[in-house]
This record gives structure tokens, sequence and C-alpha cells, in this order.
């Protein structure tokens, strides 16, 4: 696959590509009004849910959660929270994190067993604790403390889907290579600068037990500035990891860069740095604190479907390819 050069990759992104290229950012700003940009199909009801939280006069923090919470509830997501496939052995393990662009201050879970929303624990850790992230035992217990109730994550889908691949002669493994995974990652704003990031995986089928990738770790999954945007990744978090993909855009956007050209540096960047990244899927979405727009997968073949929720509007879109 050859990259593509700087025309052609803005020419890609459709008509918010054209509307970049005039000079007028896609996703124009509009500060008036909140915006809310999640990951893959389900960032629609997430979008929608969030929306309904602010609009009835919770915090951004709140529709961060809530609307990340929707998702995590549903069993028919396979990738996120009650319903998400299980590591090598059968369990359950989530990966969640959040950060309030204010007070910089961001909160997280990983490896956590038993509890079907992570996002919240997450929200628990940066709120009530001196710490940013909690791993497995403690994270459990932590949430327990905090009066979440313990139940079993497995549906009878998931766990025949989990029969399935263990009872298959050879099933490749993580000692090998495998690929079955997704995020809900949402970016929020207010419309008056403040913005707020989170994140919340069940990490990849069948992982190797204790697997941490990037969705639960501050600057890889997600970020959040004021004074810039923040941003979030999708995608094989064990690469993605190595970039810290999130705080990397929002880096380049506090530089100055609108949101889908930052995305389109780390694209680049990856593409020159980590050859085999030619296949498989590596997905970011970016949102300024004045609502500007951006997103962006590697490789044609593996695209991003992200949902944008603005001026009381869902819509599905698919990000620009680097890689074609
Ligand atoms: N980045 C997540 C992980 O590697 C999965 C995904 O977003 O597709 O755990």
């Amino acid at each position: 696959m050859e990259p593509l050069d700087r025309r052609s990759f803005i020419v890609s992104a459709g008509a918010a590509g054209a509307a970049l290229a005039a000079g007028s950012p896609a996703g124009a700003a509009q500060t008036s009004g909140a915006v809310f940009i999640s990951t893959w199909k389900w960032g629609i009801p997430a979008n929608a849910r969030a929306a309904e939280v602010l609009g009835a006069g919770g915090s951004l923090l709140d529709a961060v959660e809530k609307g990340i919470n929707a998702i995590e509830d549903d069993p028919n997501v396979d990738t996120v929270g009650y319903g998400g496939l299980p590591n090598a052995q059968g369990e359950v393990e989530l990966d969640a994190g959040v950060m309030n662009g204010t007070t910089h201050r961001a909160g997280s879970v990983c490896n956590l067993h038993k509890i079907k929303n992570p996002i919240s624990v997450a929200r628990l850790v940066m709120e009530k604790t001196r710490h940013t992230t909690m791993a497995g035992e403690g994270a459990l217990q932590f949430a327990i403390a905090m009066g979440f109730e313990p139940m079993q994550l497995l549906t009878p889908k998931s766990l025949e889907a989990w029969l399935k691949w263990k009872n298959t002669p050879n099933h490749q493994t993580f000692w090998i290579d495998k690929d079955h995974h997704d995020t809900i990652g949402m970016l929020a704003t207010d419309g008056n600068g403040h913005v707020v990031a989170g994140c919340s995986t069940s990490g990849l089928a069948w992982k190797i037990p204790g697997r941490v990738a990037d969705s639960p770790l501050v600057g890889c999954g997600y970020y959040a500035d004021d004074s810039a945007g923040a941003a979030c990744a999708t995608g094989n978090g064990d690469v993605m990891t190595n970039y810290c993909s999130s705080a990397y855009i929002v880096a380049r956007m506090a530089e100055g860069a609108h949101p889908q050209e930052a995305c389109d540096q780390l694209m680049r960047f990856m593409a020159k740095t980590a050859p085999d990244v030619t296949r498989g899927q590596y997905c970011v979405v970016a949102l300024s604190a004045g609502g500007e727009t951006g997103a962006a997968s590697m490789n044609a073949a593996q695209p991003l479907q992200y949902a944008l929720w603005r001026a009381g509007r869902g819509s599905l879109q698919t990000a620009p390819a680097y890689l074609r």
C-alpha cells in the first residue's frame, strides 16, 4: 500500500477534507453548542445518551460516563462491558479511562473483572483517590468498596464464542496473532471550551490474561486538555500504546494544528516508523476545544466509522484512511 500524499489525503476526507482545503475546517467550530464524537456505530446511541444527560443539566463528565455506560450495558456489543469477549481463560477483563480537560486529571482501571461499568469506576478513581490508575484485584476491591455489585460478565453468546475458540484445534492465540477488538471512545465539549475524553473496552478477544493496552492508559487511549482539545484511539492497542496516540494528537492541536491535521500527522508518523501497520486497525478521533473534529484510520481496508453529534443531530461518518 502506498501512503497518500498530503493533497490526496485531504481529498479522501470528502466533504470534510474539501472544507479543510478551502480553509474552512472540517466540522467547523460551533462554540455555542455541545459536540460529541464517539468511535464505531454504537457511538450513535452513546452520543444520544450523552446529549440527553447534558441537556438535562448533567455535567460533561456525567454525559460522557452515562453515554459510555449505555454501551457497556449492551450485551450485543461484544468488545465493551457486559457481553465483551473474554481473555484466553474465559474471564472478561475490562479496561477504561476518563479525563477531565479542565482539571487535567484522569482516572482509569485495567484488568477489571466482574464489574460491568469500568468507566464509572475509572471516574471514581479520578474523583475519590489521589491515584490515576488501578488494576486487577485492587481495582475490583475498590469498585466493591464504592458500591458496585460484582456479576458474571459472560453472556450465553460470549461464553459460546469462547468455548468455540477454546475447542478449535490449534486455535490462534496472542502468542502468535489474532484480531477481534473495538472500543467505545467518546470525546465531548460543552461548547464553552471544556472537553472530556473517555474510553472503555474489553480489549482483544482471547488476550493473554493480564494484558493491558492503550484504552485505559492516559495519553494513549484518551487525553483531554481544555487549552487544546481531546483525542482518543481505537484499534490495535498493543501497537498504538507505543505512540501515546491521544497525547500526541492533543499536543499537535496545542501547537495550532486542526484536529484533522493532528490525526493526519499521527498516521504519517506511525506509517513511517512502524512498517507493519500496513494491515490492521489503527484509528483515532479528535475534537478541538472549539468544537472542530478530526478522524483517521491507517488502512482503507479497515475503515473507522465514528458517530458525530452536533446541533441536536447525530450522524455516522467514515474517517479518511491514510493508506489505501
Ligand atoms: N485499543 C483496544 C485494545 O487494544 C481495542 C480497540 O479499540 O479496538 O485493547
